[in-house]
């Protein structure tokens, strides 16, 4: 609306101004026609003064020439003087009283011309012209000039009679054109001089058509002759029809009127021009009004919605800054707190106005600050820049409270300084936390250092310093891991990169980049480790400890436990050759005082037959007691080695109680087992299990009463073990030897008895249920008998199939041999004793025929030649053992397939695994177990091809 008020404003008052203007020109165009109007009149007066006196002269020529009688060539004479003295004029003559010309300035005798019929000879005749004046006529047509001119007469007087005819001159159009062209016009200006009547007597630009015709009765004709000497009008041009502005004005003298006409277009064009110019203003004007309204509109309409947006980002805001943890605040140029958000007590316990008229320098604590942050905050504000993360103790009504702050000055339009506005929070927490993890880190017996991402070291506690002191001097806050390396190199504080210290370096900057796990630094007189472990924001935490003592013991248990692995594998040296020199002679002793005891022929007496047993008996008591030794020592070096499997504990507890069933019956002791049928299996080594059961039975036989009994029971405890229980009805154990129970040779007074013992057996059994994943014990009454447990992991896994799980025992002989016909065993012995004791026992096998070699070259000719079905070896032979001999066996074609066993001292566990894993079919220590050696040789015949009758096939066939 505004808009188009202003537009019809702006457009009507530039309308106005232009109509003014244009009245202003228009005055000014008629004013300034008038003048020249004026100035023409002025000129053409003159113009025509000059005429008359010129005509004066020639009527005064003409009346001395009638009194004088001058002939035509004194006249002519005369009248060519006064024309050629006068511009004005073409020609100059005179014409008698008929209107005959009778004189001419142009001839002496001019041609014959009647004017008596022309208007200004009739105006003088007829003396309607006055008698001294000028008239001047209409133009006419002039034959000699081919154009109309203009003329001027004088009535002459003829001596007293009255008319005499009339001096006339033909005025000279140049002169006149000369006259109009003295003023000052315009290019399309006309200039028009007329009679009074209208006559139009002259006319610049000249028209002849125009000349002599009369406006009279045109209005504006009767309105000019009318008004006062001077104006002007407006009318339509007569040749043109252009509108123009004529100013006229009267020529004095005469009365004659002139007019100067200039056509609008011209007399305007300027006024157009600049009026052009201002509407194209005006146009710019509106454009930019309607564009300005335009944008009003928009920015209106913007503005509003501005306005509305504004509104919800405040109460974006003020949700923001009431629901944050931190909070906002304002203050005033003085720093005076003039707002603060309503969450400033929440988040640190004090409303906002409290805070309000203080400053912050006036509820601080400036000593508790760090040194120097106080300045530099002040500083900060005082240069007007904004701040980060200032922080100072603040002191509340309530309590003191770490505030972190930061802020940003405030100026208003004209650059004026408002104050601060910015954000404050709570960090007491924060800090007590950083406390808290200051004086943990403080504490650390060490070296602790943060490396920041950019790799600069940002901290390092004094504990440093004090367990590392070399690098007391080279932590430099602020450095890189690798400038303080650099440092400690160049003082050659690093023993390790003494050799190569680019190379060490390199290596080391390597593991620190690498941050994830520990290096030993070995410097002149400490071993630091330094552990390095990456932060979350890609810093890296390096630690450094002194490790000196520790690693000079772990050096000394180093150095101890090599020490120890010697003498262990010279001890177990010492034991396996022990062990084969006492099997040796043992093997004899026992094997011969068996065969003695062997139904034969030659029966022994009944004393000697008693000696026999005895030989026998403590051969396997000496036995037993190697064995034991051995195991024991053994197992304490380390070298047990158990193959645990799923055992049904019902059947191994009945096969040990079958086994011990001879023993008990000879000592009168009834063993009793009694079995919960739902006790699950356990996980055990199968030999090493009866061996510790067989221990135990023994021992509940050994050192029971007469008459006693053992029961043997197992049950289930916390569904996860076994417990299998051997219990006697002996003597007990005191109680006050009861811890040494299981020391190896502790017999507990039993070594002054008759009992036989080595004080091992327990011993063993501990170590073996140990290696079992189980546990032993035992209950004692004194007198009353003792109850020796052991528990055993329940097995979880699934049970194999039958098959498997029966494969590779048997120790019992099997049926007789089914193959009855001829088999041969050769045996590789280089002991002549060993060897009479195994012809011994091959004698009692009815089918099988031996043959012997003492050495290994001789026993592999022996194979080749007769192919023996089975071969048994000693290892221990001179020039080739025992592994060579078969290893020869399998290369050639008619032996490889001969199953061979090996008899032999060396029954260490370590020695019996090689020897399987050779490749021998059996491997049978010494002295020879005869079930055991029997046994293997009917399983190694079993896997020989039935052999033909002797001669059979080919005397059939
Ligand atoms: P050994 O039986 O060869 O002496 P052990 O290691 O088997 O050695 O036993 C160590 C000692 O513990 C025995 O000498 C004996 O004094 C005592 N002992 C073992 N079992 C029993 C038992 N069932 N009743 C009483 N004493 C026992």
């Amino acid at each position: 609306m505004a808009t188009v008020v202003g537009a019809a404003v702006l457009v009507s008052s530039f309308g106005l101004y232009q109509w003014q203007r244009y009245q202003e020109e228009l005055t000014q165009a008629e004013r300034s026609l008038r003048s020249t109007a004026s100035l023409l009149a002025e000129h053409t007066a003159r113009t025509f003064e000059v005429a008359k006196a010129v005509l004066r002269v020639v009527v005064n020529l003409h009346d001395e020439a009638a009194e004088q009688g001058y002939d035509r060539h004194t006249v002519h004479g005369f009248l060519k003087t006064v024309h050629g003295g006068s511009p004005v004029f073409k020609a100059i003559g005179w014409v008698d009283a008929t209107g005959n010309r009778t004189a001419s300035s142009l001839f002496a005798d001019p041609p014959p011309l009647n004017v008596a019929d022309q208007e200004q000879f009739r105006v003088h005749r007829d003396g309607t012209a006055a008698a001294d004046q000028v008239y001047v006529p209409a133009p006419v047509f002039s034959n000699l000039l081919n154009a109309k001119i203009l003329s001027v007469s004088m009535r002459l007087n003829d001596r007293g009679r009255g008319f005499g005819g009339i001096a006339g001159g033909v005025v000279d159009p140049d002169y006149f054109t000369g006259v109009f062209r003295g003023v000052e016009t315009r290019p399309s200006d006309v200039m028009t001089l007329f009679r009074r009547d209208g006559m139009i007597l002259a006319r610049q630009p000249t028209d002849d058509a125009l000349l002599g015709t009369s406006l009279a009765g045109r209005r504006f004709m009767t309105e000019i002759v009318a008004s006062a000497p001077t104006g002007a009008f407006h009318a339509w041009g007569l040749s043109d029809g252009a509108e123009r502005i004529i100013g006229y004005a009267t020529v004095p003298g005469s009365g004659f009127i002139v007019t100067v006409a200039s056509t609008y277009r011209e007399l305007f064009a300027e006024f157009w021009r600049s009026f052009a110019f201002a509407s194209g203003h005006l146009g710019l004007a509106l454009f930019a009004l309607v564009a300005g309204a335009w944008s009003l509109i928009r920015q209106t309409r913007r503005r509003d919605q501005l306005a509305a947006d504004l509104r919800r980002s405040e109460a974006r805001f003020r949700d923001l800054a009431e629901s944050s943890s931190d909070w906002f605040w304002e203050t005033d140029d003085q720093n005076r707190f003039i707002w603060l958000s309503a969450s400033v007590e929440q988040a640190s316990g004090v409303s906002p106005e409290w805070h309000y008229g203080k400053s912050r320098i006036d509820f601080s604590d400036q000593p508790q600050s760090v040194p120097g942050a106080w300045d530099n905050h002040l500083r900060c504000i005082e240069e007007r820049r904004p701040f980060q993360d200032f922080e100072y103790l603040r002191r509340g009504p309530n309590d003191d409270r770490w505030i972190r702050t930061s802020g940003v000055p405030v100026f208003d339009e004209t650059g004026r300084y408002r104050g601060y506005r910015g954000s404050g929070r709570d960090v007491t927490e924060l800090r007590r936390a950083e406390e808290r993890l200051r004086d943990a880190v403080e504490s650390i017996p060490g070296g602790f250092l943060m490396f920041n991402p950019d790799g600069r070291l940002a901290y390092v506690n004094a504990n440093s310093a004090k367990y590392v002191p070399e690098m007391a001097a080279m932590d430099r806050i602020g450095d890189t891991f690798e400038e303080i390396l650099r440092r400690t190199l160049a003082e050659r504080l690093i023993h390790d990169a003494h050799d190569d210290p680019e190379a060490w370096l390199a290596w080391r900057l390597e593991r620190h980049r690498a941050a994830n796990g520990s290096t030993l630094v070995h410097y002149e007189k400490r071993v630091v480790e330094v552990v390095e472990h990456p932060t979350r924001e890609g810093g890296v935490i390096v630690l450094r400890f002194d490790v000196t003592e520790r690693e000079r013991a772990q050096e000394a248990t180093l150095a101890a436990r090599e020490a120890a692995d010697n003498a262990n594998r010279a001890k177990s040296e010492f034991l396996a050759s022990m062990s084969h020199e006492l099997r040796t002679p043992l093997n004899a002793v026992i094997g011969f005082g068996q065969l003695l005891q062997m139904p034969r022929g030659n029966a022994l007496s009944q004393s000697q037959q008693e000696y026999c047993r005895h030989i026998v008996s403590s051969g396997q008591h000496l036995l037993a007691l190697v064995d034991d030794v051995l195991d024991l020592a053994g197992i304490e070096a380390g070298q047990l080695k158990l193959s645990t499997e799923r055992m049904a504990v019902a059947d191994t507890l009945s096969g040990a109680v079958e086994s011990i069933g001879a023993v008990a019956a000879k000592a009168g002791i009834a063993v009793e087992l009694s079995l919960e049928t739902t006790v699950s299996d356990v996980r055990a080594d199968s030999q090493r299990l009866r061996q510790v059961l067989l221990n135990l039975l023994s021992n509940a036989i050994k050192y029971n009463r007469p008459g006693g009994s053992v029961s043997v029971s197992a049950r289930e405890i916390e569904g996860t073990r076994v417990r299998i229980l051997v219990a006697d009805t002996g003597r007990g154990i005191p109680e006050d030897r009861a811890s040494e129970i299981f020391t190896p040779f502790q017999r507990l007074g039993a070594e002054f008895t008759t009992i036989e013992g080595t004080g091992i057996g327990l011993s063993v059994c501990k170590l073996l249920v140990e290696a079992m994943d189980g546990r032993i014990g035992f209950e004692s009454e004194p007198g009353r008998g003792s109850t020796f447990w052991i528990d055993l992991p329940v097995e979880t896994a699934a049970a194999l199939p039958e098959a498997a799980a029966s494969a590779g025992s048997g120790t019992t002989i099997n049926a007789p041999l089914a193959n009855a016909g001829g088999y041969s065993l050769l045996y590789v012995e280089d002991n002549p004793l060993n060897l009479r004791l195994v012809e011994y026992l091959v004698e009692t096998l009815p089918d099988v025929t031996m043959h012997s070699a003492a050495s290994g070259q001789v026993g592999l000719e022996l194979a080749r030649a007769h192919r023996p079905d089975v071969i048994v070896l000693d290892l221990n032979l001179p020039e080739m053992n025992g592994f060579e001999i078969l290893e020869q066996l399998r290369m050639h074609p008619d032996t490889k397939d001969i199953p061979v066993l090996a008899l032999t001292a060396s029954v260490m566990p370590n020695e019996v695994n090689d020897g399987l894993a050779a490749g021998f079919f059996r491997y049978l220590g010494k002295p020879i177990n005869f079930d055991q050696f029997l046994a293997a040789i009917d399983a190694a015949l079993r896997t020989r091809p039935v052999k033909p009758p002797e001669g059979g096939y080919q005397a059939a066939s």
